[in-house]
């Protein structure tokens, strides 16, 4: 498992009656932060290694005191982390005394007067994925993100809005003027079999006669498009955000009820549907990569029709959405003797896609989570639906009596997964896929077990 951090800077939108929870909050945090300092830092240190840098004594020694001496008003989780803020700023002097490069006694006094910095773990604040709610002395507060007009492309869609990364600890911010919350955002990387480029099998598997299917399952929330080798394309939820607030624009603009409220009113849609219509192309070139990187001859999309009756009141903008990234995909892959086609599976996101087991069950999905209650495997229910798409059009359409070779045992026929192939019978061939690019893989949560045997 390989962990990556990455730090996201949003503005909070703090209504004016809450700031002062804040301000007062930090008089005793600040008390313990410089506590600990004068706890770990001798007053005449010799050497280096006469800062006491662990986190661990300073917490054992002070934290009942700490406790005390605040009035137990101070969250506890808000001690420890004021201590352990401390240590970090004892450890850095340390370090660079061992350098040569002396520093002076950290003063958190002193750096609080130009703004000021609290650490918040998981056990002091909430974060989701539009506020945060923070404990303070006069208890929580829950602050909005204030979300930058376009999201596509932006940090804060890439990491806060992907479900694949999850908050870690964090540091609200006050610079003095306004508050941000400094997101430590936290993804885990499977050790799958890395995508590397092969040379010798690269030959032997891309017969004349092979079919070989991608699965694509499209959603209104998550991923917009994901794929049977497990990769996650486009984010709904941030174009569902960004939706939202052009509607409260133009709600806005509306009221305004003026000429030149009217004219902007029209830019805007203008404006929205061009973002819309690059969006669908956004995503339809990457399952168009996607397609050429693992030399699939066809694509499957689940009928529109069936996604209408799955998923009941499916709204037109989705609908329209949809629509145009499979019209592209096919568009794009035309050039390339690449398919693309629909398919009609029953229960899709219900049905369990291990090819040994037959479990439909409304059990079995929770949201964006998939276990199966007869077999138990885990995994993303949307990489899920996608395998379930791909199987489903490789057994139905592509097993035609003409093409049919399931029987004679020499499929010809394979659906393509995160590291191999599929075929009708179940079996399944292990295949390190032709990177075509240098990105890091982005492989489904889950994905080592996503083998159909
Ligand atoms: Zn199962």
């Amino acid at each position: 498992m390989v962990e990556a951090n990455r730090t996201v800077v949003i503005p909070l939108k703090i209504p004016s009656e809450s700031q002062s929870d804040f301000h007062q909050t930090i008089l005793p945090y600040v008390y313990c932060q410089q506590e600990a300092v004068e706890h770990c830092w001798p007053d005449t240190p010799k050497q280096p290694a006469d800062l006491q840098t662990s986190k661990q004594d300073a917490e054992n020694a002070l934290y009942d005191r700490l406790r005390d001496e605040t009035n137990e008003q101070l969250h506890s989780n808000l001690v420890q982390k004021a201590i352990k803020d401390a240590t970090s700023a004892i450890s850095s002097c340390k370090t660079s005394w061992e350098n040569g490069d002396r520093l002076s006694k950290p003063d958190f006094y002193d750096r609080e007067r130009a703004g000021y910095t609290m650490t918040y773990d998981k056990r002091a604040a909430t974060y989701g994925r539009y506020e945060a709610t923070f404990s303070t002395l006069n208890g929580t507060v829950t602050c909005r993100y204030e979300l930058p007009a376009e999201i596509e492309g932006t940090p804060y869609g890439e990491y806060i809005l992907d479900r694949r990364w999850s908050f870690s600890t964090s540091k609200l911010v006050f610079d003095g003027e306004r508050f941000w919350l400094h997101a430590v955002m936290q993804r885990q990387f499977g050790d799958d079999p890395v995508y590397a480029p092969t040379t010798d099998n690269s030959s032997s598997d891309t017969h004349e006669d092979t079919h070989r299917v991608l699965g694509v399952d499209l959603n209104v929330d998550g991923a917009t498009a994901v794929t049977s080798t497990g990769q996650f394309y486009g984010n709904a939820d941030a174009l569902n955000a960004y939706r939202f607030e052009q509607e409260q624009l133009r709600g806005e603009l509306q009221q305004t009820g003026t000429r030149s409220a009217h004219l902007r009113f029209q830019q805007r849609r203008g404006t929205e549907w061009r973002y819309y219509d690059q969006y669908a192309h956004h995503v339809a070139n990457a399952i168009k990569q996607e397609a050429l990187r693992v030399r699939a001859t066809h694509v499957a999309f689940e009928e529109l029709t069936r996604i209408r009756k799955r998923i009941s009141n499916l709204p037109k903008f989705q609908h329209w959405l949809f629509k145009k990234v499979r019209t592209y995909t096919e568009y794009k892959l035309e050039g390339y003797g690449v398919t693309v086609d629909t398919t009609t599976p029953e229960y899709t996101s219900q049905g369990c896609s291990r090819t040994d087991c037959e479990c439909v069950d409304e059990d079995n999905r929770d949201d964006k989570h998939f276990e199966c209650v007869e077999c138990g495997y885990t995994v993303n229910s949307d990489y899920n639906a996608a395998k379930n798409i791909g199987f489903r059009y490789l057994c139905e359409e592509l097993s035609s009596p003409a093409s049919r070779t399931c029987s004679s045992g020499q499929a010809t026929s394979q659906l393509a997964l995160v590291s191999g192939t599929l075929s009708p019978d179940g079996s399944f061939a292990e295949h390190e896929w032709v990177s075509t690019d240098k990105s890091h893989p982005q492989q489904a949560s889950g994905s080592s077990s996503a083998r159909a045997q």
